[in-house]
């Protein structure tokens, strides 16, 4: 599924997803990088050892949960556009979910926008909480989105369809 259509399939993602006890002590990264490719930055770009060392540069990134503070600066950092942050613990119906944002046309902050499934799909209303510069130089830019708690795993894009 994942080389024909680009999506990973559900195993795929269960199987990156932290645990509940992580994701019930605040912001974590996930990352969505399910092909072997001479691929690195998310690694180099946290000093925190978030990223358990890669022993090959093709090998899948791992994290380490405990050591991750979901502080996104590997959201900028990654070519792919895998790396996201998913904090549960934003309130009692909204989960924040930082994306990575490659488009010069920016949405505003505090505008609300069309959250987009990983197919491209109108997945739930959303609105845009954070806009922020990439720490590296030209990387993509970081989006902090409040959506709907059931949605918080769904949600990868936005439009800026009305
Ligand atoms: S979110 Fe921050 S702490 Fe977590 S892996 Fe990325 S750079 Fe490291
Ligand atoms: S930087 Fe992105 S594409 Fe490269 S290995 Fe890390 S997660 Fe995968």
């Amino acid at each position: 599924m994942l080389e024909k259509t680009g999506i990973p399939t559900p195993e795929q993602l269960e199987a990156i997803k932290p645990s509940k006890e992580r994701l019930a002590k605040g912001p974590v990264a996930i990352v969505e990088c399910f092909q072997e490719i001479p691929c690195d930055p998310c690694y180099t770009a946290c000093n925190r050892g978030g990223f358990l060392p890669f022993e090959d540069i093709n090998d899948l990134p791992r994290t380490d949960e405990e050591k991750c503070n979901g502080c996104s600066i590997c959201v900028g950092f990654c070519p792919g556009l895998a790396v996201f942050i998913v904090d549960e613990t934003y309130s009692d119906d909204e989960a924040l979910v930082t994306i990575p944002w490659e488009f010069t046309r920016l949405p505003a902050e505090g505008s609300q926008v069309w959250g987009l499934d990983r197919e491209g799909n109108e997945a739930a209303r959303v609105t845009v909480k954070k806009v922020r510069k990439s720490a590296k130089k030209n990387g993509a830019h970081v989006i902090t989105l409040m959506v709907p708690k059931d949605k918080a795993y769904d949600i990868r894009s936005i439009s800026h369809k009305e």
